[in-house]
């Protein structure tokens, strides 16, 4: 690997070592890149310039920001980032209360085909490496001078579908000598990869599970996400119940809600039926109508009363506040968007 933002800091000293010199190096140069954010060589001032020289083999992965929105409503922004191989993915900065909170990719498209989704419509292209997750967060921390306190990675992409590489952002992320954001204001969301929950588990992480659900049987969720075709929910219920017990971390259920699809009072007894005995929270999301689609999303009176009929089950229960709504709309909308207009120029 030559990638030395995606390097851990022991995989650094034994570069350091191999290059011939000491392994204290390997400590500046990591808390160069990810304390630092420096996007080159020549600004780690500390460093030999003979060892300078040696890395220059080693590419320092720097994203460019080719569009950035900023909400009037919110002051949410919208950052479309151009990779080194001319791929573009979006990330967004939210302000809240408790501080700011990033929410990044992990693909470049995806290849889970849920039908509200507008990041799954060209399928996937690739995974983006460690690097290029963590640059999402040094660039927008850079480029808005704002700390950021919070990780979301909810934006394009499946992370467990880009497992080892997720594993490997999650450490340089959150351990010492770089960001040091805590795990437990990490959030990583998955439409259900029950394999992968089951090896997230084991890990014993502190961070938030989200879990896609949007339905509450299978017969529903299938017509929404094909993985479900794969995965049951119970068999992802059961995965959610391993993960608390091995991490002792609530659960968080992410239900986008769809007008005459799972938003009546039945859906709402259901889902509260089946998920009553987990230690868990509930997200609600009123759908992001997407063009290519026809989902209409549910009235704030639906939305309200679903709420209301969760509560009454003993469920805790949150309505997503929206964000940013008149900048480019649902995720993977602004990427796409900017993909048909390069497109439409050729
Ligand atoms: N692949 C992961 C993470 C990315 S999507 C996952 O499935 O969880 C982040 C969240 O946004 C998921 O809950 C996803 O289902 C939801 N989502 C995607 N498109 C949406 C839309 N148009 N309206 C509302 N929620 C949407």
């Amino acid at each position: 690997m030559t990638d030395i933002k995606s390097m851990t800091i022991e995989e650094l000293s034994d570069l350091v070592v191999s290059l011939g010199h000491k392994p204290f190096r390997a400590k500046q140069i990591y808390s160069w890149l990810h304390e630092h954010l420096v996007t080159s060589y020549d600004e780690m001032t500390n460093l030999p310039g003979t060892l300078r020289e040696k890395l220059k083999e080693y590419p320092v992965t720097v994203l460019e920001a080719v569009e950035i929105q900023t909400s009037r409503l919110d002051g949410t922004q919208k950052y479309l980032f151009r990779l080194n191989d001319g791929n573009v993915i979006e990330s967004v900065l939210m302000h809240y209360k408790h501080g700011n909170s990033v929410c990044i990719s992990s693909q470049v498209g995806c290849r889970m085909g849920c039908r509200f989704c507008a990041s799954t419509i060209g399928g996937l292209t690739r995974c983006l490496q460690p690097s290029e997750m963590l640059d999402q967060i040094y660039r927008i921390q850079t480029l808005s001078g704002e700390r950021v306190s919070n990780v979301v990675v909810m934006g394009t992409g499946e992370p467990l579908d880009n497992y080892d590489n997720l594993l490997r952002f999650i450490h340089i992320l959150t351990e010492e000598g770089g960001l040091h954001i805590s795990q437990r204001n990490l959030t990583v969301s998955t439409c259900g990869l029950v394999p992968r929950i089951y090896d997230l588990a084991k890990e014993k992480l502190q961070m938030t599970l989200a879990i896609s659900l949007h339905a509450p049987n299978d017969e529903k969720r299938r017509e929404l996400m094909p993985v479900a075709r794969k995965y049951s929910m119970e068999e992802i219920l059961n995965a959610c119940r391993y993960y608390f017990s091995e991490t002792g971390r609530r659960i968080t259920f992410e239900y986008s809600l769809v007008a005459g699809v799972n938003d009546g009072d039945e859906d709402a007894r259901e889902l509260a039926g089946k998920i009553k005995d987990i230690n868990c929270h509930v997200n609600l999301i009123p759908v992001n109508p997407i063009r290519e689609r026809t989902y209409v999303r549910s009235t704030r009176q639906a939305v309200e009363n679903f709420k209301i009929k969760l509560e009454k089950c003993g469920i805790n229960v949150t309505i997503r506040r929206e964000m940013g709504s008149d900048i480019d709309g649902a995720c993977g909308q602004l990427r796409k968007s900017y993909m048909e207009k390069t497109e439409s120029e050729k």
